[in-house]
């Protein structure tokens, strides 16, 4: 689950990372009279769930409150990424010496959480990696002890030289480490890290994505979702209990079961096809669920032909199928489906299938053909 900037600058405040002083608000108006309240020169942010909003034009720097009331009424309602801005952070602007980047993900190569630094912050770090790989030191943490002050210090000495600034560093790194490890994040990412032209450090960019897995446990983080600012689609899966990631591909997929889906979406590659997404309904036979997929599928404008693969099991094939004739009727669908149901009663699906017309295949692989065949016809 991603947070907004000024969701994750909370955060931030509250382990003790110094943040500049900031307001969120919804109205051109409002943002007047932020800027006023802070009384200095301000930045107007776009409070989007995505990257590269400096450069998307979503950040803009304002001397007084005519400009802050200026630059909110343009960066409202822009679109980011195909996200609307319906919010913008107004907060004090600092006077950038250095720009750092500090970073800290799950390495799951090593079961180790992973401190990620480098002296070119301000730039996307996918960028730095790929151009300046050099650029980017690692520090692995053992999740027993946290950051170790030896090692924050040894850590920040590498990006800067000034005694007194490394000792800052060195803090806000042992800092975001509690931050990350407080709110069971998968990533904690100040960039940049500005040192000011009068000698502070100070976070003025906040990233913390919450391991979706761990949300159950992090009842408060889960309260600032919004809704409105994710994938339209993901949003209706995660609301209907399916487990759903959106691809680029053109075959869209049904499956119950997350090691079929996963092997269903193998089988289209092998094939030399794209699938449209992973999709796992899980073992029910429930229409309300399929009608869900279905509708989930079709807003993906790239999907060309549907895969429904079901296993039987435990969820019995005739089940699966009376959804299918249920889900279907209700449905207007105009783009070819195949099924291939196996398992429990698969003969009596197939009987009651045969109502729709649909096509229906005898093998996973011959399914995955033809879908790949149809999606390009
Ligand atoms: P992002 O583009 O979505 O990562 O948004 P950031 O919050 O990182 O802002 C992008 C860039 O805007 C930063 O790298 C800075 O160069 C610039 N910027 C942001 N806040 C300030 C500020 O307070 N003062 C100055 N001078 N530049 C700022
Ligand atoms: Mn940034």
């Amino acid at each position: 689950m991603k947070i907004h900037e000024y969701q994750a600058k909370e955060l931030f405040k509250q382990a003790g990372i110094p943040v500049p002083e900031g307001e969120v608000v919804e109205t051109p108006g409002a943002a007047y009279d932020a800027a006023k309240r802070i009384g200095k020169p301000v930045v107007v942010k776009a409070q989007v769930l995505v990257g590269g909003r400096g450069k998307a034009g979503g950040v803009k720097l304002a001397k007084d409150p005519d400009e802050a009331k200026e630059h909110a009424s343009s960066i409202l309602g822009m679109d980011i990424k195909g996200l609307k801005v319906d919010k913008v952070l107004v907060t004090e602007a600092v006077d950038i010496a250095t720009e750092i980047y500090i970073g800290m993900i799950m390495d799951r190569s090593c079961q180790k959480p992973l401190v990620m630094a480098s002296a070119e912050g301000g730039v996307e770090i996918e960028v730095v990696a790929k151009e300046n790989p050099e650029a980017i030191m690692r520090l692995h943490v053992d999740p027993l002890f946290g950051v170790q002050p030896f090692q924050s210090r040894g850590l920040a000495s590498k990006l800067n030289s000034d005694f007194n600034l490394v000792r800052q560093i060195a803090q806000i790194i042992e800092k975001l480490y509690t931050v990350y490890d407080r709110a069971d994040a998968s990533l904690a990412e100040i960039n940049p890290l500005v040192i000011t032209k009068d000698g502070r450090v100070v976070a003025i960019d906040a990233k913390v994505n919450i391991d979706d897995s761990a949300l159950y446990r992090q009842k408060k983080l889960e309260e600032l979702r919004d809704v409105s600012a994710e994938d339209p689609g993901e949003v209706k899966a995660r609301e209907a209990g399916l487990s759903f990631v959106k691809l680029e591909g053109n075959v869209g997929c049904i499956v119950n079961g997350a090691g079929l889906a996963m092997a269903t979406m193998d089988l289209i590659k092998t094939y030399g096809g794209e699938p449209a997404n992973f999709l796992d309904i899980g073992g029910s036979s429930n229409p309300e669920k399929v009608i869900a997929a279905l509708e989930i599928i079709l807003r993906d404008p790239n999907v060309k032909s549907i895969f429904i693969n079901i296993f039987g099991g435990i969820t019995r094939c005739d089940d699966v199928a009376k959804g299918l004739v249920t889900a279907f009727k209700q449905m207007n669908l105009n783009l070819p489906v195949i099924v291939r149901l196996t398992g429990t009663n698969e003969d009596i699906a197939r009987e009651i299938l045969a109502e729709l017309n649909l096509d229906t295949a005898a093998t996973m692989d011959d399914g995955v053909k033809r879908a790949i065949e149809l999606a390009r016809s």
